[in-house]
């Protein structure tokens, strides 16, 4: 071979392998293009399909249990049942086992079988029982995971409190929300590694990331005195025919929250469903906006939520500003002619005739308004707001709970005299049941502004605490010596003056009633409420009790007075304080001279039900009881005490007249 036929040989070899390229470029130029124009939905699909093969492993969200242990809020294991439709080898069959198991419509399963999705979702509530039967089916493309719903096992109980979760599980109203990111945990996924064709590869398989458990909040509430409290307010409301109730029970000297008890409640295993009956009448007509208020409505925890004008209890704010500037002592005399002229106002007292003259003792034990209008003002308006200031009513508490209101009140500046004396009674101003709560705490327990609060602590699933949950304190608020002061005044109040239905046998116990009118006054509707607390000599509980709108007799220390009573006859004990009888002893053996309790001086309640007016005046008279009417009908409807109840004489029986209306003045602005 010569070399010239070598190069002609090689030139033409070259020339075809150029032409080779040439064409092959060409066949990948168009290939590329065909790709990219015509395959490249697909491709994108192929890519989402691998993305979509991650399935999420939702993690348990932690229990909410009470200060002792006791299951408030759990979740449960639930399965969910998807297929994957490329590894299914028999729709038919598969839809056929799980039409079967799942009680579904075979139609609908196989459509949802045959659909070509990377995963579709069969059914979401799925008990383990028969995610297991499906499991040892051995299905190909059938795929179950472990997914957990919310339980409430004591369904209504403290609802406003607890709150309850969405179906993504996360906290909707109450500690479910505040408490959300401990409890919430972390979700876990599972990756599938798949194929182009999305089918698992069978030598690397699932991969999983494990998520991981929420953990437990332990609040400081204690089931049995919730329940206590919830069944004492039911019974309240009902037998009052009432709008609304509360019952709360505090630590006061750390504000650690017992029980907080509301009614009407609500089933947290069953949220969406209205209990009022005169709306489950309505539901239908009402639009979606109007359903989703008063489902809002019926979940709030107005204790918290809302404000309220207080009435009378909040006299221990005015009696503890003024004891705190020293601008009154406990002996200083007051006169009371059933009024206080203020400015060019006549503000009248609760009792028509009035108090006459009476010490600042007797004043807190009477709850005479002229007494505390007299202090408001003397105390003036900077002094005043600046009390209301070391109670914080301008403030929201701090609790732990979402929607917090605080105290609306007048601007400083467009407070006048008439708008300070009242205030000096609890008029002229809102506040939060909650702030009551709090500024009661402080007047008893030495003077510090606690916080209340649910939460205690951040357990682990195995109980150990991880967290302990803290809360600020503002030491000495007010002085040590102002609020013993406060103490022993408010124990009189039980003792001697109108928060007698709270006295307990054995036990020292303080409190103040109050009748707070509700707005507009022409209404004649009323909150009662009483805020009781025990012991006297080292206060270990203090309760607020609140009745919306009582029909018949409203008087606070009629009304809520026994309730809390009833409360703490069952709380103190099993709060391990113990009665002490030497107490009882020397209450009731007349050894002072006074007038003697029991069987000698008292009689037994006329029954004056049904009576009009001047007859059952008569029948009072004739038993040395003085009659006090309330309402402005013809017949008594109410009385109390009930028929035959042993009273002492020259003691009130109250009757509330109804019936035709006489337009008579004999109403009373509520005895407090
Ligand atoms: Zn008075």
């Amino acid at each position: 071979m010569n070399s010239q036929y070598v190069n002609g040989v090689y030139r033409t070899r070259m020339r075809i392998l150029a032409c080779i390229l040439c064409a092959s470029l060409a066949v990948l130029t168009i290939r590329v293009a065909y790709i990219e124009l015509v395959r490249g939905d697909y491709l994108e699909e192929m890519a989402d399909e691998l993305h979509n093969r991650e399935r999420t492993l939702e993690s348990k969200r932690g229990d909410i249990v009470d200060r002792n242990g006791t299951v408030l809020a759990t979740s449960g294991s639930i399965c969910r049942v998807s297929v994957v439709h490329n590894q299914i080898q028999d729709e038919e069959q598969v839809a056929k086992k799980l039409s079967d198991i799942l009680g579904l419509e075979y139609e609908k399963v196989l459509e949802k079988v045959q659909k070509k999705v990377a995963l579709q979702i069969i059914k979401n509530q799925v008990s383990t029982e028969e995610a297991n039967q499906i499991r040892s089916e051995n299905l190909k493309g059938v795929i179950i995971d472990e997914n957990y719903d919310r339980y409430y096992p004591y369904g209504s109980m403290a609802a406003q409190t607890i709150g309850f979760v969405g179906s993504d599980n996360q906290g909707v109203v109450g500690l479910e929300v505040a408490y959300d990111q401990y409890l919430q945990g972390l979700d876990g996924r599972i990756l599938s590694l798949t194929d182009a064709r999305g089918i698992t590869l069978e030598d690397i398989g699932e991969k999983l990331e494990e998520g991981a458990e929420g953990h437990v909040l332990q609040t400081t509430l204690d089931v049995r005195l919730q329940q206590y409290a919830e069944q004492l307010i039911e019974k309240a409301v009902t037998q009052k025919n009432a709008k609304k109730g509360a019952l709360i029970a505090m630590n006061p000297q750390n504000g650690e929250i017992y029980a907080m008890a509301l009614y009407p409640s609500y089933d947290l295993n069953d949220p969406f469903s209205i209990q009022e009956e005169a709306l489950i009448q309505q539901w239908e007509s009402m639009d979606e906006s109007q359903q989703m208020d008063a489902l809002n409505q019926m979940w709030r925890n107005w204790c918290i939520n809302d404000t309220y004008e207080p009435g009378s209890t909040f006299k221990i704010v005015t009696a503890s500003a003024a004891l705190e500037e020293a601008i009154v002592g406990l002996d200083e005399t007051f006169h009371c002619g059933g009024s206080l002229v203020v400015a060019d106002r006549k503000i009248r007292c609760h009792k028509a005739g009035g108090h006459g003259t009476v010490t600042f003792l007797q004043g807190i034990q009477e709850s005479c308004n002229p007494v505390f209008m007299t202090l408001a003002l003397r105390l003036g308006a900077d002094r005043f707001y600046e009390y209301l200031k070391v109670f914080q009513f301008d403030q929201k508490t701090g609790i732990d709970v979402p929607g917090e209101a605080s105290g609306i009140m007048h601007k400083p500046e467009n407070v006048g005299p008439v708008e300070l004396a009242t205030m000096g009674f609890g008029q002229s101003l809102t506040i939060t049941p909650i702030q009551l709560l709090r500024a009661g705490a402080a007047i008893v327990n030495g003077g510090n502004l606690i916080t209340p609060h649910f939460g205690k602590a951040i357990l682990n699933e195995s109980g150990e605490v991880l967290k302990e949950l803290s809360y600020e304190t503002e030491e000495q608020a007010i002085s040590a010596q102002t609020s013993e002061t406060m103490r022993l005044a408010l124990e009189t109040v039980v003792s001697e003056g109108g928060g007698k239905k709270a006295s307990i046998p054995g036990y020292r116990i303080g409190g103040k009633t109050a009748t707070s009118q509700k707005l507009p006054r022409s209404a004649h509707q009323y909150i009662s409420s009483f805020l009781g607390f025990a012991p006297v000599e080292d206060p270990q509980i203090m309760v607020l009790c609140l009745v919306d709108e009582p029909q018949g007799i409203y008087y606070g220390g009629t009304v809520c007075a026994p309730i809390v009573k009833e409360f703490l006859e069952n709380a103190l004990p099993y709060l391990g304080i113990e009665a002490d009888y030497s107490l009882v002893d020397e209450n009731s053996e007349p050894e002072w001279g006074e007038e003697p309790i029991g069987p000698v001086g008292s009689v037994a309640a006329p029954d004056v039900m049904g009576m009009s007016f001047q007859e059952a005046k008569k029948a009072a008279d004739e038993l040395e009881l003085t009659l006090e009417a309330l309402g402005s009908g013809e017949v008594v409807a109410e009385q109390f005490p009930q028929a035959g109840e042993e009273i002492r004489k020259g003691t009130k029986l109250i009757v509330y007249l109804k019936g035709e209306n006489t337009n008579d003045d004999r109403e009373a602005d509520g005895e407090d």
